[in-house]
Formats: structure tokens, sequence, C-alpha cells
């Protein structure tokens, strides 16, 4: 066993909005069960085991799902509820001072740095056992060299399960599972892939660095390392930064459109270089307008798909800025600023 091996423990609730509404209705158990809102566009939030069976899912439509399973219990979701028990579970995994990556309300990596294998193991199926205790919902977990297999090992022994990779193992593990396993690579780039006979990790793992840079572009060597099993992907505790903002006052107002959107270009360039640094994307794209008159106006755009592509934070900076109707008013201070900011390595970034 490699000495310098750092581990990764990714924990994930079981069905996590449908096991609550199991646990606090008994009349519930051993039903397919959907939690889903009530608009006639309604979408499954999460099934119940019992209810996928019938090929009930997350994000398919409601009227679908219910015809999929005519027995289906629609339970509207309880986001209070949720988020209060949500806390309780982060209290129990942030009881040894680990550093913890927040993917959503159910689910986190929790970095153990200097543990052994054996150690990484037992802190997982301890916390696993109190996380139970504590709110009565089962939660997976997976323990790995690095992110992505910690979270694949805990997707694979769902539900109520812990799977445990040592180091050396990841290749092996990793080998005959889809490509569809690894993070961003989506439904496209398995077309691409099956064109070359590619749909297993394994199989991906094996191509030539000429081939791979041809698929992947500049994120090919993390995709083969990946696929070979090495992970340094770092988990990354929550970051204060909510947001980032660059504005310039202009020595004198200037009244010319071009000129202002030279500016917005340098600085979405400037911001762009910053998410690279953090390893972060925007999901939210504005500016902050002063005119000479100091009165201040902000208009900002939320995207559907968060960024950090420089011309992509531009072209969004000038449309809020042509939303802004300045109509030639001098302005003395313009600004960029991005927010909705989320972890997001340059893999899935590119990939999705
Ligand atoms: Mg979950």
């Amino acid at each position: 066993m490699s000495v310098s091996a750092s581990f990764v423990a990714h924990f994930d609730v079981d069905a996590f909005y449908a096991s609550v509404a199991v646990r606090d209705d008994p009349r519930l158990a051993g039903k397919p069960v959907a939690i889903a809102g009530r608009s006639r566009r309604a979408v499954v939030l999460t099934a119940s085991y019992e209810a996928r069976p019938y090929g009930v899912r997350s994000a398919m439509p409601l009227y679908q799902a219910r015809v999929a399973c005519p027995d289906l219990v629609v339970v509207s979701p309880d986001m209070q509820k949720y988020r209060a028990i949500s806390s309780e579970i982060f209290e129990v995994l942030s009881r040894r001072g680990h550093p913890i990556e927040r993917l959503s309300l159910d689910e986190a990596f929790v970095g153990l740095g200097g543990a052994t294998f054996d150690e990484a193991r037992a802190f997982a199926a301890a916390r696993r056992r109190e996380i139970f205790e504590v709110t009565r919902l089962t939660v997976s977990a997976g323990v790995a060299t690095g992110k992505t297999i910690a979270k694949i090992c805990s997707d694979t022994c769902k539900p109520d399960g812990l799977l445990a990779i040592a180091p050396g193992d990841e290749a092996a593990f990793l080998a005959p599972l889809p490509v569809s396993r690894l993070w961003g690579i989506g439904p496209k780039m398995q077309a691409r892939l099956s064109v070359f006979g590619i749909t297993t990790i394994g199989e991906l793992g094996a191509l030539g660095d000429a081939r791979l840079r041809e698929l992947f572009g500049s994120w090919w060597a993390e995709v083969r390392d990946l696929a070979r099993g090495v992970d340094r992907r770092p988990v990354q505790p929550e970051r204060e930064t909510k947001s980032i903002s660059t504005e310039e006052t202009f020595e004198y107002d200037v009244r010319d459109e071009d000129r202002l959107i030279d500016v917005l270009r340098v600085q979405a360039r400037e911001l762009a270089e910053t998410l690279a640094r953090e390893r972060t994307v925007a999901r939210t794209i504005g500016v902050k307008i002063k005119r000479a008159d100091f009165t201040t106006v902000g208009r900002q755009t939320h995207l559907a798909e968060p960024t950090r592509d420089a011309r992509r934070i531009f072209r969004v900076a000038v449309h809020c800025l042509r939303r802004a109707a300045l109509d030639g008013a001098p302005v003395r201070l313009l600004g960029t600023r991005v927010a909705s900011l989320a972890e997001g390595d340059a893999l899935q970034t590119s990939l999705f």
C-alpha cells in the first residue's frame, strides 16, 4: 500500500426526499413513492426504491411516472424539513473536523488526508451509523483515493452500503464500468466514444494519447488519468467568497458604448482568470453602472449552465449593459460581477 495515499469519503443519503416521507408516514413503507410538486408540469424529484422497478426516475414528468406506475403515491416536497435534516447530517459529518465539500442537501465529500485506508473505511462506517441514529435515514458511502471514484463507489453500493476501494485497485474497479459512470461523459460523448468501440472505462483508459486529445481537447490528460484510476482533485470546502467583481472608475465620463464594451471585455477576461484560478464556475453574471449623476443601475442574468469562459462572460455582460438602456447617458463607473459560484473543476465544466 502506498504510504502517501490520501483518501476521500463520499456520503449520499438513499432516496433522500422519499426516505424522509416514508420515515414520517409509516403507511408509505413498502409502497412506490414519488416526491413531486402539484403543478401540471411537475417532475419527480425523488423516487423510492419501490418505485424504481417501474422505471420511475427523478426528473421524469409526473404524468409519465403515473402511467408507468399506477399505484404511485405522490408526496409534496417539504424543503424546510429537508434543510433541517441536512444540517443534522452535516453536523455528524463535521464532528472530526475534516474538510467537507457539500454537493447538495444530502451529499458530500469528506477529505481524509492523513488517514490510513482502514481508518478511512472506519470513519465512513461510523458516520453512516451516526447519521442513521440521528435521522433514521440510511446513507451510502464510498471511500477511495479520489472524489470521482469515491462517488462511483457509493452509487454502486446503494442503498445502505459502504464500498471502499484500496489504493492500487482503482483501475481494476473502474475498468468494467460503462464510460457514462465518469462525471461529465454524457450521451453525446458516449456516442462519439462508441464509434471507436469504447464503452467501458477500461477501454477509455487504454486509448492512446493522440486519440484522447482529439476526443477531449485540453482535458484529455485528466480524462486519461481518471479512466486509469488516478483522481487527484482535492476536496474543496465551501469557500467564503460568494461573488467576484471588478470595476473601473473612469477619469472622464464615458458616453461611447464601444468604449464601455471594450472595458467589459477586459473585465470578463480578468474574471475568467480568477474563476479558473479558484477552480470555480459562476452561474450569475451582472454589470454595475454608475452614471455621471451618481445614480447606479445594475443588471444581471442567471445562466442555465455555469461558466468560467471569458467570451461567455463578456457576451452576457454586454447583454446586461444594453438592457440597462443608457441611451448615451455619461457613465463614471462600470463593473462586472460573477456570482452563484460553484465548485467546478475543469473536467466537469468542459464536458457538460
Ligand atoms: Mg442522495
